[in-house]
């Protein structure tokens, strides 16, 4: 078991296991990942369709033609809508899950980006920007 990636959706009603080593990981910067992520872009790990297994719930989906002018089919939780995994008409036998939903991340070693011509600045974590190791709290601030 203990070569077994699990994960899922926030509220727990989908759950999925992938029984072998997780492919590339990527970054990935185009609109259509930063709509729907939210975020600056989405760290996607390729696996192998045959071997991905939806062993809890159900997904919805949502397909879109891309640039390339394949069909890309992006799959979310349909009770939390948490973005869960991504599909290629031109590539069936890969499913990318995306990065966040596994319940191990540091599993996720992500070797390249695609997009970046569509990447935005902020997506770009300046080093000298202040962090804190836990949540951010009046006392250490002096702005809102
Ligand atoms: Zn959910
Ligand atoms: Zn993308």
């Amino acid at each position: 078991m203990d070569d077994v990636v699990s994960g899922g959706c926030l509220c727990g009603y989908v759950r999925f296991e992938y029984g072998d080593k997780l492919g590339p990981a990527n970054y990935c910067h185009c609109t259509d990942c930063r709509k729907t992520t939210g975020s600056a872009f989405n760290i996607g790990i390729r696996t192998h369709a045959s071997t991905l297994r939806i062993i809890a719930g159900k997904v919805k989906s949502y397909t879109k033609t891309a640039d390339s002018g394949n069909a890309i089919t992006r799959e979310f939780c349909p009770e939390c809508g948490s973005p869960l995994f991504t599909r290629a008409s031109a590539k069936p036998q890969f499913v990318w899950i995306k990065a966040g939903s596994l319940d191990d991340p540091s599993l996720v070693k992500p070797t390249y980006q695609i997009w970046t011509d569509h990447a935005v600045p902020w997506s770009h974590i300046d080093t000298n920007l202040p962090s804190f190791p836990g949540n951010r709290t009046i006392a250490n601030t002096n702005d809102a």
